[in-house]
């Protein structure tokens, strides 16, 4: 049986790896439209971005890896699917044959429909080629503007404000990171950020980016404000990859839509990572239903193996807990769990450490630890496991989480 792979990130080589590890001899071909060996994207805004880590420290596996394990990698675009013929055509003119396909396509930025978005001096961040882009920006930028206060967005800021400069972050919302934790979380990160001297401007919108001499100079906002820059991060999230699947008349909706098998309608292809969308009991009585599409290296990792071992002959249904984390300045924020923006919230802890339970339908549902990680491995236990905690329980320093956690 030989297993093709599109997308060579973090979900299409730990299929492969996965595979191997599973004791699958046949063969597996894993092709990437990326000119590198398979990479890690977290530290791009971390530790990559702020210079402290090289490319070779992005690899997920030293470059022999491939080579020892017998995956072959192919530098190339899948283009489209022949799934009467079973074949993956590429855009170098060549197809591949398959009896699996794996979609691993992963997402790509949303772009900032304005006039002189495309200027030199506007930069996103999804990619190795995007992140040494802007290291070398940085090192001769003035005045920085990042367009999105999520999580990409304000780890960049975090990196830039360590540096001493000027950094100003514009937000649709009322708040940052609004969509993904709780008022809590956002207000401690906004204090946390405007101590290091990022300036936030909420409810903003952005008409333009004014150039000079053919480069970036400033950012026009709605209300007729005007931010000197001559960097600007466009962070505004992510769509997914799911054209090549589209095409091939698979369903799509905000992602490929797969079964908790991560199946598509097709037996013979699935799909992994950013790029699907799936059901999960963790999103239960949210307001956009149960099926969701997760950005997360968890879920790529967690997905691929799931996905490894149904290929070879152990079928598991998809459940692993949902999980994240985000590194600012000085707060390193993890969530378990899936939150709504209706969800109530409880904190524990206080001060630069402290977590938020968030709690819908009178269940537990999620938990967002700031600079408390004993909080968070519990949490992602408990909500494995499905154990009931109460608010009064969540809030009160005695009550033993770990405990909870850990019974039997
Ligand atoms: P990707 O890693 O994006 O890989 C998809 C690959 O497929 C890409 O190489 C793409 O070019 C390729 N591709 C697409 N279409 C085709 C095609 N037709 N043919 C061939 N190749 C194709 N997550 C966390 O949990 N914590 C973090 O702190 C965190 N930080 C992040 C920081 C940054 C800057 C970024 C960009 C992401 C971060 N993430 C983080 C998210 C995490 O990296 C992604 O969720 C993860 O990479 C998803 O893996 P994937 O394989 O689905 O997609």
């Amino acid at each position: 049986m030989s297993v093709v792979i599109v997308g060579a990130g973090q979900a299409g080589f730990q299929t492969a790896a996965s595979l191997r590890e599973a004791g699958f001899a046949d063969p597996i071909t894993l092709v990437g439209d990326e000119q590198t060996l398979p990479y890690q994207r977290p530290p791009l805004s971390k530790a990559y971005l702020a210079g402290k880590t090289d490319a070779e420290g992005l690899l997920l596996r030293p470059a022999s890896y491939l080579a020892e394990h017998r995956i072959a990698h192919r530098l190339a675009r899948g283009s489209a699917i022949d799934r009467d013929a079973r074949r993956l055509i590429l855009d170098d003119g060549t197809d591949l044959p398959y009896d699996q396909l794996v979609l691993a396509t992963g997402s790509r930025n949303r772009t900032l429909p304005v006039p002189g978005a495309d200027l030199p001096g506007v930069h996103q961040l999804r990619s190795l080629d995007d992140a040494n882009a802007l290291r070398a920006a940085i090192a001769s930028a003035k005045n920085i503007v990042v367009v999105g206060a999520g999580f990409i967005g304000l780890e960049f800021a975090a990196v830039c404000a360590g540096r001493g400069l000027a950094v100003t972050v514009i937000e649709a919302a009322d708040r940052p990171m609004a969509r993904a934790v709780s008022m809590e979380t956002a207000d401690a990160f906004r204090i946390a950020h405007e101590a290091m001297g990022v300036v936030f401007q909420f409810r903003a919108g952005i008409t333009a980016i004014e150039g000079h001499a053919g480069h970036a100079a400033a950012v026009a906002t709605a209300d007729g404000g005007r931010i000197p820059a001559d960097l600007v991060l466009v962070g505004i999230g992510v769509v997914p990859n799911q054209e090549l699947a589209e095409r091939a008349e698979l369903p799509v909706r905000d992602g490929i839509e797969i079964n908790t098998f991560l199946a598509t309608v097709d037996p013979a292809i699935s799909a992994v990572g950013d790029c699907a969308r799936f059901p999960t009991r963790f999103a239960a009585g949210m307001s956009r239903g149960d099926r969701v599409r997760i950005e997360s290296v968890q879920n790529a990792i967690d997905q691929a193996r799931c996905l490894a071992g149904r290929l070879t002959g152990r079928p598991v249904a998809y459940d692993a807990v949902p999980w994240f984390w985000s590194d600012q300045g000085r707060y390193k924020l993890q969530i378990a769990g899936l939150s709504g923006t209706g969800d109530g919230s409880v904190v524990r802890g206080g001060g630069d450490a402290f977590s938020v339970f968030r709690f819908r339908d009178g269940r537990l549902r999620a938990v967002e630890s700031v600079n408390r990680g004993a909080d968070h491995m519990a949490a992602r236990r408990i909500l494995a496991l499905g154990r009931d905690l109460t608010p009064a329980e969540a809030a009160d320093p005695a009550f033993d989480l770990k405990a909870l956690a850990t019974a039997r």
